[in-house]
């Protein structure tokens, strides 16, 4: 098929090279000329495992194309919206400036018959609003919304072989069938390997991927909710983590206490869920979200401050080594890190924090210039005051405690993610601290 993508960020540049990598034929649009200059060469403007080998090969055989003018979607009749959709400035809701300025440009180039297909994420009610737009338009194309639940890091792979396809689909059932079978066509390889498929309206697809990100966030804070208890009680909450985790109704996954979620994703969408959720006047079903973004936000605190009691309460000077800045391991992406966070605020009191990271120091010291960075372990370790790992990056998973004990000046660690096994630490002479564990 002949497929155009609009926004070529983590979640489109990954599409339009899934796509080509399929078979299609694709052209991936953006308004950043940079961003599309790299992407036309074949090289990927983001770290994502995967993509940079797709990029090449598709675009090398010409089946991927880049490009900033929109008129160069004409010739495809499958046009997906994957622009972003950030938190507004000063409120909870998203800001759909860029999907709504992405639907009008698209209304300038497709032809009848043409599908347009949502898979940005929306507040509820966004595409039914569109898709009356598209119907005035006279352009004679169809809307559909198809959300995407790929995870940074695993992006490539989740595109080609997704757990589920979701396709929201208009009222009309001819218009509904046409835009089913379209979008069966482009998914054909996944949907052959037996890939669940939900045919479902506009507004229940819309909420799917806001109810499961919810989902997610709230398993995160219930679980770190039970760490707040655990330290007050001197329980292990990850012990209490992997005995409740072994009811399958609850599964051990997204129970790791820590530091909290963050990223482009799930803080944005639960914010923008119960701004919506208010808006239609149901925001007390969803009121618990505005708790469930509280604990979250109440554990980058809680590290910053067990790193001033770890220093005797004195920070200014104090060297402090940060092991990560990546919102989550296999990702550049700072947006919302808890990380950064906790880096800046420690930094704020006046700590020389040394900050590392396998992938996201230029971004980080992009829009943080105030941090210090090295992508030299042994220096960000040496004669620091106090560690600690806020991203769980294998190469901090697995560093050897009696190495880097010979280069800290102190051996206290705060391990953010309870990702270190505190009897080696300990037996190695440090001081270990983790989340809701003794
Ligand atoms: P992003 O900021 O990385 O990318 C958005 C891109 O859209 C940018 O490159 C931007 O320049 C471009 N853009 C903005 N306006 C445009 C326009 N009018 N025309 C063309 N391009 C335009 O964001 P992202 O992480 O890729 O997220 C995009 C959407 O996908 C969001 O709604 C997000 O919630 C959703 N989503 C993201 C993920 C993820 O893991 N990143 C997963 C699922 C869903």
């Amino acid at each position: 098929m002949r497929i155009s993508v609009i926004g070529c960020g983590y979640l489109g540049a990954v599409h339009a090279a899934s796509m080509a990598e399929l078979g299609h034929e694709v052209v991936g649009i953006d308004v950043d000329a940079a961003k599309i200059a790299r992407l036309a060469a074949g090289e990927a403007p983001f770290f994502e495992p995967g993509l940079p080998e797709l990029l090449r090969s598709a675009v090398a055989s010409g089946r991927l194309t880049f490009s900033t003018d929109m008129a160069d979607v004409a010739g495809a009749s499958v046009h997906f919206v994957a622009v972003g959709t950030p938190q507004l400035k000063g409120s909870y809701s998203a800001d759909l400036t860029y999907v709504n300025a992405a639907v009008e440009g698209l209304l300038e180039h497709v032809t009848a018959g043409d599908l347009i297909v949502g898979k940005s994420t929306v507040p509820v009610g966004t595409a039914e609003r569109l898709a009356a737009q598209i119907d005035e338009s006279g352009t004679g194309a169809m809307l559909a919304w198809n959300p995407e639940f790929l995870r940074e890091g695993f992006a490539v792979k989740d595109t080609i072989s997704p757990d589920r396809l979701v396709y929201g689909v208009p009222v009309d059932a001819e218009a509904a069938a046409t835009a089913e079978a379209m979008l069966s066509e482009v998914y054909a390889t996944a949907l052959e390997a037996e890939t669940p498929l939900i045919v479902t309206d506009y507004a229940t697809a819309e909420l799917v991927k806001v109810s499961a990100n919810a989902f997610l966030a709230t398993k995160i804070s219930f679980i770190n909710a039970m760490a707040e208890i655990a330290e007050v009680t001197g329980a292990d909450v990850t012990q209490l983590a992997d005995a409740i985790g072994l009811d399958v109704r609850i599964g051990r996954r997204f129970l790791g206490a820590g530091v909290g979620f963050g990223g482009g994703c799930l803080p944005k969408d639960i914010r923008a869920f119960t701004a919506r959720a208010e808006e239609i006047g149901r925001g007390e079903s969803v009121a618990f979200l505005k708790e469930v973004d509280a604990i979250n936000l109440r554990r980058r605190q809680r590290v910053v401050d067990l790193a001033v009691d770890a220093l005797g309460g004195e920070v200014l000077g104090k060297k402090v080594a940060v092991l990560g800045l990546a919102f989550k391991p296999f990702s550049d992406d700072i947006r919302d890190s808890p990380a950064i966070d906790v880096a800046v605020r420690l930094r704020g009191l006046g700590a020389d924090v040394v900050a590392i990271d396998p992938e996201a120091i230029e971004n980080s010291r992009r829009l943080h210039p105030q941090l210090e960075f090295s992508d030299d372990l042994e220096t960000v370790l040496g004669g620091a005051d106090l560690v600690v790992l806020v991203t769980e990056w294998n190469e901090y998973r697995h560093l050897d405690p009696e190495w880097a004990g010979a280069l800290v000046g102190t051996r206290t660690i705060i391990d953010g993610r309870n990702c270190l096994d505190p009897k080696a630490w300990r037996a190695a002479g440090w001081t270990y601290k983790g989340l809701g564990r003794p």
